[in-house]
């Protein structure tokens, strides 16, 4: 089974509701596992039009999945919710980025590995650092060193706790 780490947001509708729901459905694919899933950050908006603030979150996993059938995965879920994509980075009720295979490096049209802007943004590194303290993005290095060169002013932990699904199935 390889290692995904897959970061997670929602600034539209129940927010703390929809990333528990995401949990929820991630787990219940067959060749997904979620063995943890970090604190909740409310998280100010970067990039896209005046929103509002982001509740995010990162999970640890394994998969099965082969790479077109894991994003596949991902973006049927992400529709479960109603993902619109209208703005680029604007307002969503869920998006679901997969930062992490591995350390596998993998650069097709449709899916980068590891996201190419995870290493930037303190809404992603904050929580992963959260859930895997030892984390490395593969190129780019340990996030624990990544997360001080970068803005977590808009970055604060909530109260909410998300639950991590029982592994249900026979795998
Ligand atoms: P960002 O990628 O900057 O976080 P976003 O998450 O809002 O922006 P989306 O609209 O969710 O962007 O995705 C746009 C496209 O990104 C998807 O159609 C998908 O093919 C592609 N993509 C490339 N790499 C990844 C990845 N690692 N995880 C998820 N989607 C990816
Ligand atoms: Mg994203
Ligand atoms: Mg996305």
């Amino acid at each position: 089974m390889r290692r995904i780490a897959l970061a997670l947001g929602s600034n539209m509708g129940d927010s703390a509701e929809i990333l528990q729901g995401a949990i929820d459905d991630l787990a219940a694919v067959d060749g997904i596992e979620i063995t943890a899933v970090s604190a909740v950050f409310e998280t100010e908006p970067v990039g896209g039009p005046e929103q509002k603030a982001y509740l995010n979150a990162v999970a640890i996993g394994g998969t099965l999945l082969d790479d077109v059938s894991l994003l596949a995965a991902t973006q049927q879920i992400e529709q479960g919710w109603h993902r619109v994509r209208e703005v680029r980075w604007g307002p969503r009720t869920l998006d679901v980025d997969i930062l992490a295979i591995d350390d596998e490096i993998i650069a097709t049209e449709d899916l980068v590995v590891p996201h190419p802007r995870a290493h930037e943004r303190g809404f992603v590194l904050v929580p992963w650092l959260d859930v895997d303290p030892d984390a490395v993005i593969a190129g780019r290095g340990r996030v624990g060193q990544l997360v001080a060169a970068v803005d977590v002013t808009g970055v604060r932990k909530t109260s909410v706790v998300l639950a991590v699904p029982d592994h249900g199935g026979a795998q």
